[in-house]
């Protein structure tokens, strides 16, 4: 069965436009139609573009001049905490409704160069917090697979373009499983890269230490295509890492997994572990080694990072006080200014971590929270690299449970922070992590996809596409 334009990956499509089988443009029209068609149901745009025929026609003269760019004339979805110069950049909250960028983040820069073509903005939860998208002052977006439940988040949206082929891959940022676990929940590629692998220019900024923008794909390859052109040093973000800033590992056929069983006992459902240990199962009889590993302060990392990010988000939100930027309110003084700007442009979930933040930096509180979980995460990193001295990744199943109902979790804010509880680690250490399908588990008749979780050493991308790649081959049956 041929596929639809839209259902292409970057890789099959950057062939079929080379072998003149496709032009840019009916890639552009397929993508876009199907997002016009499908978004009232699914709403994983914010804002849908109009054709930009300048960077069609540009991207068209490339591939016809023998460009070999890959991701030229492919079209994107964008994550809207993500700067594309003229257009709205919401963050998916009623403060920056009416934003418009006034420069191109680095990636979209880079992006741009590249050749590749933007359909829309694509909705998340509100400056990316939360796990379902159910956050964004804009209404939620409905999962691919089964629509009456959630996407996953805070790139929910990002994750349904890409799965329900309104777009051929799409960015979004992640901060503590926000690429990651809508990718599973969507039954499609997600990576989070090292810290600092790529530019945080223009982006949203929610925790800086931890954030990072990563590719959301339909495959393995996919993601790698997309990190290797967003990727690389910027004078415009300090943190960005030069190449060679930390050892590469040998390149081994064949991998020593290492597997932290003593924190998947308690919480994970039976039947997404049972997938998880049939893929490891898979992944041993094609050669790689399996061993258990101890990280004793994993059970912490959850409670670090939810003292961390807060922290991090109540600094970086404070700049929106509806006098530099953001919705406006005007009161009688200026601090009713201010107030009155931030409760009306906030949603309850940014108006809790604010909080959360404020708190734990506050004097006399500091010390108790926030200088304890900054030393629990240093503790944490030792820990891991101290475990990779053994073995080359480490492995968990993405989320513990499949995509869950609307509502379920969104009044108990705790329930919602533990689906975070396998992807946060990476974001604390600042490891790349890929989250990769390894099969579905079946909740009231709906069958739903779940992922597996692989974490190298800094900067060890390579080694995550190439066991990515295996599951990939694995659960093709090849
Ligand atoms: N779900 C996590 C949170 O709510 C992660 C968010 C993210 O990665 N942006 O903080």
């Amino acid at each position: 069965m041929t596929k639809a334009l839209n259902e292409l990956t970057i890789a099959e499509a950057a062939r079929a436009l080379r072998a003149r089988e496709c032009t840019v443009r009916e890639l552009w029209d397929a993508c876009h139609a199907a997002a016009v068609a499908k978004n009232p149901e699914l709403n994983a745009y914010l804002e849908i573009f109009d054709a930009d025929e300048t960077a069609i026609a540009a991207a068209q003269a490339r591939i016809d001049s023998g460009d070999e760019s890959l991701l030229c004339g492919i079209p994107l979805a964008i994550k809207d905490n993500i700067l594309i110069d003229g257009k709205i950049a919401s963050a998916a909250s009623k403060m920056l409704e009416h934003y418009t960028a006034t420069y191109d983040a680095t990636v979209i820069k880079k992006l741009k160069d590249a050749g590749a073509l933007f359909v829309g903005r694509a909705n998340m939860d509100e400056f990316a917090m939360g796990s379902s998208t159910e956050h964004s002052a804009f209404g939620s977006t409905k999962n691919a697979v089964d629509p009456t439940r959630v996407p996953g988040g805070s790139s929910g949206g990002s994750a349904v373009a890409v799965a329900a082929h309104l777009a051929i891959a799409a960015l979004g940022t992640d901060t503590g499983g926000s690429v990651r676990q809508p990718a599973a929940l969507n039954g499609i590629v997600g990576l989070k890269p090292t810290y600092g692998a790529v530019s945080r220019s223009g982006l949203i900024a929610m925790g800086s230490s931890l954030d990072q923008a990563g590719p959301l794909t339909k495959t393995v390859e996919d993601a790698q295509i997309v990190f290797d052109a967003i990727r690389g040093l910027d004078p415009l973000d300090s943190t960005t890492i030069p190449a060679g800033l930390y050892p590469e590992h040998a390149r081994k056929e064949k991998l020593t997994i290492g597997v932290p069983r003593h924190i998947l006992s308690e919480g994970v459902d039976a039947d997404v572990l049972e997938t998880f240990e049939a893929t490891l199962q898979r992944l041993a009889k094609e050669g790689h080694t399996i061993v258990d590993v101890e990280m004793p302060t994993s059970p912490y990392a959850l409670a670090a990072y939810y003292v961390v990010m807060p922290a991090e988000v109540s600094a970086n939100l404070a700049r929106l006080d509806g006098i530099r930027y953001g919705h406006a309110a005007r009161g009688e003084t200026l601090l009713d200014d201010y107030v009155q700007s931030r409760t009306e442009g906030f949603g309850p979930e940014t108006l809790r971590r604010i909080l959360l933040g404020t708190f734990v930096l506050s004097s006399g509180y500091i010390d108790a929270y926030y200088r304890k979980a900054q030393a629990a995460r240093d503790v944490l990193r030792k820990e891991y690299d101290e475990a990779f001295k053994n073995v080359d990744v480490i492995a968990f199943p993405t989320t513990p449970s499949p995509a869950f109902k609307f509502g379920e979790k969104s009044n108990d804010p705790v329930a919602m922070y533990l689906e975070d509880v396998f992807t946060i680690t990476a974001n604390l250490t600042g490891m790349p992590a890929l989250s990769v399908p390894m099969g579905t588990v079946v909740r009231e008749k709906s069958t739903l996809p779940v992922g597996i979780h692989f974490t190298t050493p800094h900067a060890n991308e390579a080694m995550l596409f190439r066991l990515g790649t295996d599951v990939e081959k694995l659960s093709r049956g090849e």
